[in-house]
């Protein structure tokens, strides 16, 4: 989608270092880290957010929660101590930029409720 900056990064028309690439989905780490460990994991195809998924993005969603993030948080080394997933959606979610991403932070101790 033009204007997208996720769209770019996954299309490589704007360089980021990839974490992890697949014929669906990028890995990245993000600009202004919250965590140690700050990585964006995103679909290559422009979904605005969770809320617009289609039926048939499930799978790639259930690909990027039950084997992307999984397989990035051991290889990162915060599998073990733990790590939070975060998808923020819509205005009051707190969501920037309107191309679904699940944030991975880890590597500090997580507050409870997020701000
Ligand atoms: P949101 O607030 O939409 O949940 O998260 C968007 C995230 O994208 C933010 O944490 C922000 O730092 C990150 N971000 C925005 N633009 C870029 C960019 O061009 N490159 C990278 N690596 N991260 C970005
Ligand atoms: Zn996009």
């Amino acid at each position: 989608m033009a204007d997208c900056i996720f769209c770019k990064i996954a299309q490589k028309e704007i360089t980021s270092a990839l974490l992890y690439e697949d014929n669906g989905v990028v890995a990245f780490k993000d600009l202004e880290p919250q965590a140690p460990v700050h990585v964006l994991i995103i679909p290559k195809k422009h979904i605005a957010s969770l809320l617009v998924a289609c039926p048939e993005d499930r799978a790639l969603i259930a690909h990027i929660t039950c084997e992307v993030i999984p397989k990035l948080a051991r290889e990162l080394g915060v599998a073990e101590k733990g790590f939070r997933v975060v998808v923020n959606t819509g205005e009051e979610g707190g969501q920037s930029v309107k191309h679904l991403h699940f944030h991975l932070l880890g590597g500090r101790s997580m507050q409870w409720p997020p701000g």
